[in-house]
């Protein structure tokens, strides 16, 4: 079964991925942790998008199309951080075409701008292994240190105050027509967001169970 996660930058879309992956034994498609890992490697692919990313721009169509085919290889799996315009879901329906895949589940993960703007200027990542955290609702144990592997804790450049509203218009201006393509092809879920994780969670999964998908793995 395919599931797609949508929701603005900070709605929580990578915490619920890894939860419904884990739980529903999903493979977990995350573009944004893709691109990161390419730039961190210095790949040919990482180069070509460090700069849209540091400018918190959305990276060329034809590029992330090409990244989306290359991972997207079996039914059972769950897709965050793309399509992100509508251009970018007429591709993935081609890809999807192509292979004989479908989208069952589009979840919305629904938030305002003050939930967003609270979440992401206070969030902090090790530069190490990656582990995130928050100032306030999930501080490390030492300032600035990585209760994991002891790393460094920085802002992700993309989350710099200027950057985050840049992602917030990116996303109001291609939102809404996404939200209209998905409600009409899929079992479209939408949910409150700026609750906390296992209470989105629940809800989530409670709505999932309308479909095939749930009633052979609740
Ligand atoms: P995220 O972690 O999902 O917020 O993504 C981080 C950055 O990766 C974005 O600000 C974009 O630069 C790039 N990116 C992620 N998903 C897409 C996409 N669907 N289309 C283009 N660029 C993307």
């Amino acid at each position: 079964m395919g599931i797609i996660v949508f929701g603005a930058p900070g709605s929580g879309k990578g915490t619920h991925t890894e939860i419904l992956s884990a739980h529903y034994n999903l493979k977990k498609i995350s573009l944004g942790d893709i691109l990161r890992e390419e730039v961190k490697a210095d790949t040919a692919l990482g180069r070509e998008v460090k700069n849209y990313m540091d400018r918190g721009e959305l990276v060329p169509d034809e590029i992330v199309a090409r990244v989306i085919e290359n991972n997207l290889n079996e039914n059972n799996f769950i897709l965050e951080g793309y399509p992100r315009n509508i251009k970018q879901a007429q591709m993935l329906e081609d890809i999807l075409r192509k292979k004989n895949i479908k989208i069952d589940n589009f979840i919305y993960l629904n938030v305002t701008w003050e939930t967003i703007f609270e979440r992401l200027s206070k969030r902090r990542v090790c530069i190490k292994c990656g582990q995130n955290y928050h100032l306030k609702n999930m501080p490390p144990k030492k300032e600035g240190v990585c209760d994991k592997c002891s790393g460094e804790l920085i802002i992700r450049d993309d989350d710099r105050k200027e950057v985050i509203k840049n992602r917030w218009n990116i996303f109001l201006k291609e939102g809404l027509q996404i939200l209209n393509f998905y409600r009409k092809r899929t079992n479209f879920i939408e949910v409150d967001a700026s609750r906390n994780s296992e209470e989105v969670f629940l809800d989530i999964k409670a709505k999932l169970k309308k479909t095939s998908f749930a009633q052979c793995s609740s």
